[in-house]
């Protein structure tokens, strides 16, 4: 049996070189795309192996299992990202662990992250979270803003003390215009972060692609990648 270390660095050589052909396919460097690695649902021990094997990013998506695993590893050199449905009674735990938090989609997190980046004396990153099927108005059946309501909840961030816009975020749906093309949801999600940059020339991060879509996000774009299972092998549990 391969070690665990082996198997992580395998993984993690196949991944990069997916995004290095997407990028050379997209006519796009190298550099222009970050791999953040979703850890969830695996141990500390696999971020220890991971950082030792160079990775700089991971993501988590539940408070309960991340924060413990943030502590864990707080020796390493590593940014935490949270990319999850967040409820407001968990804000002033991930503040203390995520640098950046990716499912930003309601004013009411917007005014609780805010006020828990405060009270810790930290600045957070945020992006928001784009629902690309859902209705005008309203929020996707996992999280999200539909794409009308970004620029007001991009202005909300940057008016809240203690945040900053820094970009969008997306799941490529599975239902609406968009499910089954991955391609067409990420087109559409770079042109809402056109708009985007029009008032917040900052947010300029656009974190799009998971382990099965993600050539399709390096060609229409995307800044950072979110792969789990690639690296990580297929969950055990739901996560
Ligand atoms: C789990 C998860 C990922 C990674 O998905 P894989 O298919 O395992 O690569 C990316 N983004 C979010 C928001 C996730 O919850």
């Amino acid at each position: 049996m391969t070690d665990r270390r082996t198997q992580l660095a395998d993984n993690l050589a196949r991944v990069e070189e997916r995004i290095s052909a997407a990028c050379a396919a997209a006519g796009r460097e190298r550099e222009e795309v970050t791999l953040i690695v979703v850890t969830k649902t695996y141990p500390a021990s696999d971020v220890r192996l991971l950082s030792e094997l160079g990775v700089r990013h991971v993501a988590e998506n539940r408070d309960q299992d991340a924060a413990p695993k943030a502590a864990e590893c707080s020796d390493l050199p590593l940014t935490w990202h949270f990319v999850g449905q967040l409820q407001t009674n968990k804000v002033r735990s991930v503040v203390n662990y995520a640098g950046l938090v990716h499912s930003v989609d309601r004013s009411r997190l917007v005014t609780a992250l805010s006020a828990a980046a405060v009270r810790a004396g930290r600045e957070l990153d945020c992006l928001i979270q784009v629902a690309l099927d859902a209705e005008s108005g309203a929020r996707g059946e996992r999280g999200g803003v539909a794409p009308d309501g970004v620029l007001d909840l991009a202005d909300e961030i940057a008016a809240a003390e203690g945040l900053r816009p820094v970009g969008l975020m997306t799941v490529a749906p599975l239902t609406g215009p968009f499910a089954d093309r991955p391609r067409a949801a990420f087109g559409r999600l770079m042109e809402i972060a056109t708009d985007l940059r029009a008032t917040h020339p900052a947010a300029n991060m656009v974190s799009a692609g998971m382990s099965a879509d993600l050539e399709d996000a390096v060609a229409a774009g995307a800044t950072h990648v979110r792969v789990g299972s690639a690296v990580l092998g297929v969950r055990p549990r739901l996560g």
